[in-house]
């Protein structure tokens, strides 16, 4: 039988890198399983083709990148297929000019990890496979694909069961401690069955090739507990007819498989907070750094990896936090109130990025400002960089259709490691029910959610750029301020940066993310840092170190704030954990913190939050800019810290 397999690119085989303007592709950096898993393929006597979007670049640059990459010359030249993802039209034009090869029996398939990609291509006369790993079972023999969910009986130790999933063909897309969410295939479901795992089939044969997945939290039923009668199935899948859309439910929330290109936003629950809705992306490196039994698995790679992230953190994990004169007053000078403010305003809609032009009414990601929103923060890297700092646009797709976050780097001076800070730029106004993300009469400003994080990276870049220049020392890591797109979404951008610097081993030795900064009504000036993980015990130490840094910086630099709520408290649990894009970046071992106003309840016996009420509606416009400047500059001390000491 012959077979003409076509393949999505970007997420599916390689992460690409726009240039600072967006204009250009930089860099095409193939994934470590695409090559292998394409020279498989044609070794099968496959014919390999290419649906590639271009935009915004000219197709002659996305092919350099291509060779670059070494991705190129597996591909039949005349099957590659340039045009819009977001439609059924280039799916049928790449039908017609594999038309050639058609024979009997001749099939003709497309991968993507994409869902949306999938279902046009499906409707071209394709059949799709959701993950190149699982193309050549698919190409052997034909089993229709399925959501599993994968347990070992109780009185099995872990000691060998996650090297033995490591072995199939099989996508991870959720791991807890006890249990592997997975894409595979039938074959492969029997197979484990055999090996005495506990195997569930979730949803329909063949929904994966369609559908999309959320793990919808709902905190109303975490907070009242189990035996309770409180959470949100009920009101929500049995009114709205919507009950096939679950598959399980879980810790902490209800598994939901949503229609390709659908939103989570309609299936709203009631009491939830930020982070709620996690989009599950099929990720290949969730399985080989999620191991809670760091001596019994993952073999010398892992051992390695674990062993570099403490070497790198080390010396950080024993000094103290201190700061001289100029330290504090380049910080204090460079993080402003009235600064924070202008980038709120700039980025929120209430006014002008450039004099006379138009506001930025949404950075929403179904919103056509989410673009404008990019390319005006990216600008504003550019400039304040002035050359010392290297700007690009690391791309995703989300529903098939390109989106980009910002990368700012520093460069590093004689030490290894690499720290960043970090907020989301996308926004929402979904807790109104009328929202519509797309609507130009739906505003979603995000000013506190989450223009305050972004307004404290452009404050970091600022006072970190204006150190290097008065210090001899300069910072000794490499330091990265980051913009993440898609966050509202289930932390879509994070998720896809996190994947690819774990592919490349990027030595991050922290994460420090800005999440809703500038909300602040009770008396006290309490805000919150997060370092709470409960994958391990070694990534939730290197992550509370990094909050204790940003505790530390208060007094030096931001004395009129309160000591911030240091989590996990006494009760050992974090309720921010999974709750912004820090998770993306715990889930590949990376340490990591999120810093927030005080929107969550505790630690232990703290008194009650100071949640703010605008929170995801189109009245979130405003911020309290004198506490969200003391707040960035406890962080960008800490980073200027991490990265020098
Ligand atoms: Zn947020």
């Amino acid at each position: 039988m012959s077979a003409t397999i076509f393949f999505g690119l970007r997420d599916t085989l390689a992460s690409v890198t726009l240039s600072q303007d967006g204009r250009r592709v930089e860099q095409i950096a193939a994934f470590d399983y695409a090559v292998e898993s394409l020279e498989e393929l044609r070794a099968e006597g496959a014919r390999l083709g290419l649906v590639l979007d271009t935009a915004p670049a000219e197709s002659s640059d996305v092919l350099a990148a291509l060779q670059a990459s070494g991705l190129l010359a597996n591909f039949n030249p005349e099957l590659i297929v340039f045009g819009s993802m977001g439609s059924p039209r280039v799916f049928e034009l790449a039908a017609e000019l594999s038309g050639a090869y058609l024979a009997a029996n001749h099939r003709l398939l497309f991968t993507s990890v994409d869902a949306v990609e999938r279902k046009f291509a499906i409707e071209a006369g394709f059949e799709a496979v959701p993950h190149p790993i699982l193309a050549l079972p698919a190409l052997a023999h034909p089993a229709s694909f399925r959501y599993l969910r994968f347990r070992v009986p109780p009185t099995e130790g872990h000691a060998e069961w996650r090297a033995a999933l490591r072995k199939e063909r099989l996508v991870p897309f959720h791991v807890t401690k006890e249990e592997v969410y997975a894409i595979s295939d039938s074959h492969v479901a029997a197979r484990l069955d055999d090996l005495g795992f506990w195997v569930d089939r979730l949803g329909a044969p063949d929904e994966p090739l369609s559908h999309d997945l959320y793990l919808l939290r709902d905190d109303l039923q975490m907070e009242s507990g189990f035996l309770q009668p409180d959470g949100n199935s009920v009101s929500v899948f049995l009114r709205r007819s919507a009950a096939d859309r679950v598959l399980c439910s879980l810790s902490g929330g209800l598994l939901v498989s949503i229609p390709a290109g659908r939103s989570p936003d309609s299936f709203h629950f009631h009491g939830a907070r930020h982070g709620h809705n996690l989009k599950l992306l099929p990720s290949w490196t969730l399985l080989d750094v999620h191991a809670p039994e760091l001596s019994l698995r993952g073999g010398p790679t892992f051992f390695a990896e674990s062993t570099l992230a403490w070497r790198l953190a080390s010396p950080l994990l024993a000094a103290v936090v201190t700061l001289d004169e100029t330290e504090k007053a380049k910080l204090t000078g460079s993080i402003t109130r009235e600064l924070i403010a202008g980038f709120v305003d700039r980025y929120s809609g209430r006014s002008a990025p450039t004099a006379g032009g138009r506001l930025i009414q949404s950075r929403n990601v179904d919103h056509p400002d989410n673009h404008f929103a990019v390319d005006v923060a990216a600008d504003d890297l550019i400039r304040i960089g002035a050359g010392r700092l290297t700007v690009r646009r690391p791309t995703l797709a989300i529903g098939g259709r390109p989106f980009e976050n910002i990368e700012a780097v520093l460069p590093a001076q004689g030490l290894d490691g690499i720290v960043i800070i970090s907020a989301h730029l996308d926004s929402t106004g979904n807790n109104d029910p009328s929202y519509r993300g797309h609507s130009a009469t739906a505003p979603a400003p995000g000013a506190d959610d989450d223009a305050s994080g972004m307004a404290g990276v452009i404050g970091a870049a600022l006072a970190i750029l204006a150190l290097v220049e008065a210090l001899p020392a300069k910072p000794r890591r490499e330091i990265r301020f980051l913009l993440f797109n898609g966050e509202e979404e289930g932390f879509h951008g994070s998720v896809r940066y996190a994947d690819d610097q774990r592919q490349q081993s990027a030595p991050i030795v922290g994460l420090f993310q800005m999440d809703m900064i500038g909300y602040d009504a009770k008396p006290g000036r309490i805000f919150e840092v997060h370092g709470g993980s409960s994958i391990s015990a070694d990534l939730q130490e290197r992550s509370l170190r990094l909050a204790e840094i940003v505790k530390a910086c208060v007094p030096l630099v931001s004395s009129g704030l309160t000591p911030p709520q240091v989590y996990p408290g006494d009760d050992h649990s974090d309720p921010a954990e999974q709750r912004s894009d820090h998770y993306s970046f715990h889930l590949r071992n990376y340490a990591a913190c999120v810093i927030s106003e005080d929107f969550f309840p505790g630690p232990g016996l703290a008194p009650s939050p100071d949640p703010n009420p605008n929170y995801h509606t189109p009245l979130d416009i405003s911020i309290n800019d004198l506490f969200a400047a003391d707040i960035a500059r406890a962080v960008a001390a800490a980073l200027w810290f991490a990265a020098t000491r």
